[in-house]
């Protein structure tokens, strides 16, 4: 039984129950929260073995450095070479610094439009800069390039990566279009997992900005949930091979690794843009917190090390995703009101609901206690022009929780739509 073709008798019955639950809902003052992708503390506590490691290692010993003092801008090599494979860099071209890779990006954007990047005639703010956003994406992203006053051009986003027709289409004719935005791996929030095919055509891309970027956001490269791991293209070689070697930029952290705001961030690209980065990060720091990275570096061991901490972190997770899609399904399938992404690895599921139902679902749940990311914060500019995705991120809550928090988001969804219906009774299909 879809609604569209449900009579209208049953509608207003179906309304009038939905409305009911919703009421109970309310009335059992929830206090629960699926707006941010944090671990949870049981994920946290993975981790936690690593602070007491790397006392006995430090000292003027081992090839010379000693850790606890200024130096080596570029992070420790050993660090370096766990991750290097990952995110497909080779190892003197990635720089391990600082906690944050969105501090990266946001110093990288922050450069560029000072100064403008290798290759620039101008600085990226001495005038127009517009970006492409594939949507749904990160609101973070979207954030910084506002601050900064990049425009930002929406591309729809599909499975294997963003509408290529459309990044081609736009990025050649237009010389301002200077970046795009990637999450390569189970992207945030629709899980995609860029194709070869669209990174070829991403490498090949002939961009009418002769410093076109691509800020390749890999913050879930490791982040699997099935036996199936992805793993996306190698953009430095693919760009490489079609002759932009300095097109890429990427970005990783172990912020969904070990822990959240004390890990380490990664930055990787052609060695003009490392140079032309570090030339810029050397005014701005000596050098990074080389005992996080050496504590990082005893706890992951090898890149086997780094596999089997994921699968650790993977049984908590996947039993949080594996209900979200359960109750979606029980609460919404077949009702023709919702349909939501089956993600493989990352740390979201993105729901969308009938046009024009977003904004209504994220304040009925609010109202009964269930808290959302704002509906639209997926699109640049807080716009969803469709008004119908919604983030949900369920990685948090503890099980019990999550599954009270999905039975009411479903409850929600429906009423909104059911509501929707009333007032323009042909909008739901
Ligand atoms: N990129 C993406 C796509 C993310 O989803 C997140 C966290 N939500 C980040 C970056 C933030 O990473 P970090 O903690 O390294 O700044």
């Amino acid at each position: 039984m879809t609604l569209s073709t449900t009579s209208p008798a049953r509608l207003a019955e179906l309304r009038e129950e939905t409305r009911a639950a919703y009421d109970a809902l309310v009335a059992r003052g929830l206090a629960l929260d699926l707006t941010r992708g944090k671990p949870s503390p049981a994920q946290l506590d993975l981790s936690t073995p690593m602070l007491d490691l790397g006392g006995a290692e430090l000292g003027p010993a081992g090839a010379g450095a000693d850790h606890r003092n200024y130096g080596g801008l570029a992070g420790l090599v050993e660090l370096r070479r766990i991750f290097a494979g990952v995110l497909r860099v080779p190892v003197e071209q990635l720089l391990a610094l600082g906690n944050s890779s969105l501090a990266l990006m946001h110093d990288t954007l922050a450069h560029a439009a000072l100064f403008g990047v290798p290759g620039s005639e101008r600085p990226w703010s001495a005038g127009r800069t517009a970006v492409l956003c594939p949507v749904p994406g990160y609101d973070r992203h979207f954030a910084l390039c506002e601050k900064l006053g990049f425009e930002m051009i929406p591309v729809a986003m599909r499975d294997d990566g963003p509408d290529m027709d459309a990044v081609e289409r736009i990025a050649a004719a237009d010389p301002e279009v200077r970046a795009i935005w990637c999450v390569p791996t189970y992207a945030n929030p629709t899980g995609a997992v860029y194709g070869e095919e669209t990174v070829r055509r991403l490498a090949a891309l002939d961009a009418a900005a002769p410093d076109f970027r691509i800020l390749w956001d890999d913050a879930y490269a490791v982040h699997h949930l099935t036996d199936e791991p992805a793993q996306a293209p190698d953009v430095l070689a693919r760009c490489a091979e079609h002759g932009h070697p300095d097109r890429p930029l990427v970005y990783g952290s172990t912020s969904k690794i070990t822990f959240a705001g004390a890990g380490v961030a990664f930055f990787g690209a052609s060695r003009t843009n490392v140079e032309w980065l570090t030339g810029h990060l050397a005014l701005r720091t000596i050098g990074p917190d080389k005992l996080n990275q050496l504590r990082h570096a005893l706890f992951l061991r090898d890149a086997d090390g780094l596999r089997a901490h994921m699968d650790a972190h993977r049984a908590l997770l996947r039993p949080r995703f594996d209900l979200v899609g359960r109750v979606l399904r029980e609460r919404l399938g077949g009702l023709g009101v919702a349909t939501w992404s089956e993600p493989r690895g990352g740390y979201f599921v993105s729901l969308d609901v009938p046009d024009g139902c977003a904004r209504r679902t994220v304040e009925l749940a609010a109202g009964a206690g269930i808290r959302l990311t704002p509906a639209g914060a997926t699109f640049p500019y807080g716009t969803d022009p469709r008004d119908r995705n919604i983030r949900i991120a369920p990685t948090y809550p503890a099980l019990d929780d999550l599954e009270q928090a999905m039975e009411g988001l479903a409850v929600c969804v429906l009423l909104a739509a059911l509501e929707r219906n009333a007032a323009a009774p042909s909008r739901i299909v």
